[in-house]
């Protein structure tokens, strides 16, 4: 089988990791498999240099930030072939450039075009194992691209795509994904199985493992991807297009993140293009908003609440105020102090039931939901904040997350 491995920045933090690396793609290749490596730059150093390139510059220019960045992956890129090679492995190593990994021109988060793939074929067939710089291309210029922040993720699933691999894995730090953050839920597990989509819902809801584009290609490409931990033992966490109908749990996870505010303008005019005009100032100012309700107008007249990333408060809450005056509003009130939870789970679509059973897990734990919001495989509820771990556990609970999860159908 072709398997595409990637190794994160802290798997090749230094000589020592970079030697454990060795020795793990070693073994995969004399037992049989092709294998195509793709690594990051070392945990720390694409910070590193960015620092550097705004000491220098603060409007550098993002061609050179971009030629700059790349480097971090070529290097480990090189060190990794020398363990190879020192271990007896053939090895080559390929920046973005090489391969070649053909992007578009945007600079700091381009889109990969396509890959041409005639060099490493080439090797696989010779026996030689290329090991390729992540995160990085060339745009059709022959300028050097990156592919934004965690891009690395990216590259190793489009190149198992282009080359038909059997497996992309993705070596990392933690040991796969979890049905809840272990830190604030010490009863999670990690998740054998998952679907690319809850995969996608857990992900935008605050569970930061993959960069969401590399989840966004297993389906696109249908290739299986797997992420485990470079350091401990284990099959990690399958991520797939398949449900397996029979096993699926009806909750796969929960994610969270506590990082949101609400803001609340009272008593506007209940009139076609009110939300209009109260929304559109924050979205010229940049500002995301998530949930949104508004309440059933009452003499006329309404309440409009959405919750925004909590660095957005202040600047939502001006802009808020500003659109109360202009609309003779009673009052505006804001709340920086917002946490969001999500369940996430295919489970869902066949199964009714699992928001009442949410809400009264929480009201269970005498906690109020502030806002809800819905997809066909997730549920969020906006809270208060401090009541995030209460929540988390009571539902890690009430979906026994915890057990081994019996068939829900
Ligand atoms: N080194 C890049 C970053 O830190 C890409 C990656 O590690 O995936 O964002
Ligand atoms: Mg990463």
């Amino acid at each position: 089988m072709l398997i595409v491995d990637k190794y994160g920045g802290t798997s090749v933090a230094d000589a020592e990791r970079i030697e454990k690396v060795a020795a793990n793609a070693a073994a995969t290749s004399k037992a049989g498999h092709d294998l195509v490596v793709v690594v990051s730059a070392m945990a720390g150093e694409t910070d590193r240099l960015l620092q550097m390139s705004r000491a220098l510059n603060a409007a550098a220019p993002p061609r050179e930030v971009d030629a700059l960045l790349a480097t971090g992956e070529v290097r480990t890129s090189a060190l990794l072939v020398m363990a190879l090679q020192a271990r007896k492995v053939a090895a080559r190593s390929y920046n973005g450039a090489q391969v070649p990994v053909i992007t578009d021109k945007v600079h700091g988060r381009a889109r990969i075009a396509r890959i041409e793939t005639a060099a490493l074929r080439r090797d696989i067939a010779a026996g030689t194992v290329p090991v390729v710089a992540g995160f990085q291309g060339v745009d059709e210029a022959g300028n050097v691209t990156t592919l934004g922040r965690g891009g690395s993720d990216t590259t190793a699933v489009a190149l198992a795509a282009a080359l038909g691999a059997g497996e992309c894995r993705i070596y990392t730090d933690v040991d796969g994904v979890y049905t809840a953050d272990p830190r604030i839920v010490p009863e999670a597990r990690c998740i054998p199985r998952i679907t690319m989509e809850e995969m996608l819902e857990l992900a935008s809801s605050g569970a930061r493992v993959l960069q969401t584009r590399s989840v966004e290609l297993v389906g696109k490409y249908r290739v299986p991807l797997r992420v485990l931990s470079s350091f401990a033992p284990g099959a990690g966490t399958l991520i797939t297009c398949e449900e397996k109908k029979m096993e699926q749990p009806l909750i796969t996870g929960l994610a969270y993140s506590n990082n949101e505010a609400k803001l609340t303008i009272r008593g506007v005019p209940d009139r076609p293009g009110v939300a209009r005009q109260i929304l559109s100032p924050i979205a010229d100012a940049h500002i995301n908003v998530d949930m949104i309700i508004q309440n059933v107008g009452v003499d006329g007249t309404t309440d409009l609440t959405f919750t925004v990333e909590r660095s957005d408060y202040k600047i939502g809450l001006e802009k808020l105020r500003e659109a109360a005056v202009t609309l003779a509003a009673r009052d505006v009130l804001g709340d920086p102090a917002i946490a969001k939870i999500s369940v996430v789970g295919v489970g869902m679509r066949s199964h009714a039931g699992i928001a009442a059973r949410m809400f009264s897990a929480l009201a269970g734990e005498d906690i109020n939901i502030q806002m809800i919001s819905t997809s066909e495989i997730k549920i969020s509820v906006a809270i208060d904040d401090r009541h995030l771990e209460a929540a988390m556990r009571a539902l890690h609970r009430e979906f026994q997350l915890d057990h081994n999860q019996p068939p829900s159908s």
